[in-house]
C-alpha cells in the first residue's frame, strides 16, 4: 500500500466536482466541448471499473441564461426558480453524452439534512451504493428548489465533500478555474507559487485563503479549503486541479504532481511516502 501521490493510483471510489465556471461560458451558456471532454474521461474511468460520482453546479447559471437574463440572480426565490429551469437542461446534456458512451447517469439532488439526520444520510448512502453497484454514475447537485437560506449547503464544494464522506470515497477531485492553492493571489502577484501539498488545514489557512482582503487564493478557494477539512476529517484524499483540461484527472490518478493535494488516507496510517 502506498500513500501520498502514489496512493492516489489505488483510488477506486472517486467523487469529481465541477463548478459553473468550468462548464459554462461567461454568458451562462454551456461549454459543450468541456462537458464532452469531462464526460468522456469519467465514462472511460467507469470502464476501468472505477466508481465515479459527479457533483455538478451550473443549474442557476444555465437557467438564467435560458431565460435570457443579463444579470446574476440574487434573491433566493430567483435562484431557486433559475435552478429549476437549469437543472433539467444540465441533466439532459449529461445524460445524453454519458449515454453515447453506454453509461447510465442518475440525478441525485440533496439537501443539507443528509448531514443532520441519520435516516436521510443512510438513505442517501444506500441509494449511492445501489447506483454504483449497477455501474451507474450519480450526477449530484443541491436540491436548490427546496433548499432555503437556513438549510442550504450554499456551495457545491461543501456538498462534494459531504457526498465523499457519506459514501466513504477514496478521493475527491475538485475541478477549479485555477491550478490549485497558491501561497498568494496569482491574479495579483506574478511570483505566486502553487502549493502542491497541504497537510495541515488550520484556521489561519482558512482565514487567508480567499475571503475579502485575503492574501492569496481566489474567491472560491475558501469553500474548497473547508471541503478539504471535511475530507481530512473523513480520511479522504482531496486534490484541487484546473478543470480547463479534464484529461488532467488521469494525471491525478497516475500519482503525478498536479494541483494541490490534501492527503487524507495517508493520515490514517500515519505514513507519508512520496
Ligand atoms: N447548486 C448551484 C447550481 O447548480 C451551485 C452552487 C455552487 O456554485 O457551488 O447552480
Amino acid at each position: 500500500m502506498e500513500y501520498g501521490r502514489n496512493g492516489l493510483k489505488q483510488s477506486t471510489r472517486i467523487v469529481v466536482k465541477v463548478g459553473t465556471s468550468t462548464i459554462t461560458y461567461p454568458n451562462g451558456k454551456l461549454n459543450l466541448l468541456r462537458i464532452e471532454q469531462l464526460v468522456r474521461v469519467l465514462a472511460d474511468l467507469r470502464n476501468q471499473d472505477k466508481e465515479i460520482i459527479l457533483v455538478t453546479s451550473g443549474a442557476i447559471g444555465v437557467g438564467a441564461s435560458k431565460l435570457g437574463l443579463t444579470y446574476k440572480p440574487v434573491t433566493i426565490q430567483e435562484k431557486q426558480a433559475m435552478a429549476a429551469i437549469g437543472q433539467g437542461i444540465l441533466m439532459q446534456v449529461y445524460e445524453r453524452i454519458f449515454s453515447e458512451y453506454g453509461i447510465i447517469a442518475a440525478q441525485v439532488l440533496l439537501t443539507k439534512d443528509v448531514i443532520d439526520r441519520d435516516d436521510r444520510k443512510n438513505n442517501a448512502r444506500n441509494t449511492f451504493d445501489t447506483l454504483l453497484k449497477y455501474g451507474v454514475i450519480p450526477v449530484v447537485n443541491e436540491n436548490d428548489t427546496v433548499a432555503t437560506e437556513e438549510i442550504e449547503f450554499g456551495d457545491n464544494d461543501t456538498l462534494s465533500a459531504v457526498v465523499a464522506a457519506i459514501i466513504n470515497a477514496d478521493l475527491l477531485i475538485i475541478l477549479s478555474d485555477i491550478d490549485g492553492l497558491y501561497d498568494k493571489d496569482p491574479h495579483k502577484h506574478a511570483d505566486a507559487k502553487l502549493i502542491t501539498r497541504v497537510d495541515k488545514i488550520d484556521d489561519h489557512l482558512l482565514e487567508n485563503c480567499g475571503g475579502a482582503g485575503s492574501d492569496f487564493g481566489t474567491g472560491g478557494m475558501k469553500t474548497k479549503i473547508m471541503a478539504a477539512r471535511l475530507c481530512h476529517d473523513a480520511l479522504i484524499d482531496m486534490v484541487i486541479i484546473n478543470g480547463n483540461k479534464p484529461r488532467n484527472i488521469y494525471k491525478v490518478l497516475k500519482g503525478e504532481e498536479i494541483g494541490t493535494l490534501f492527503p487524507g488516507k495517508s493520515k490514517r496510517e500515519g505514513v507519508v511516502n512520496e
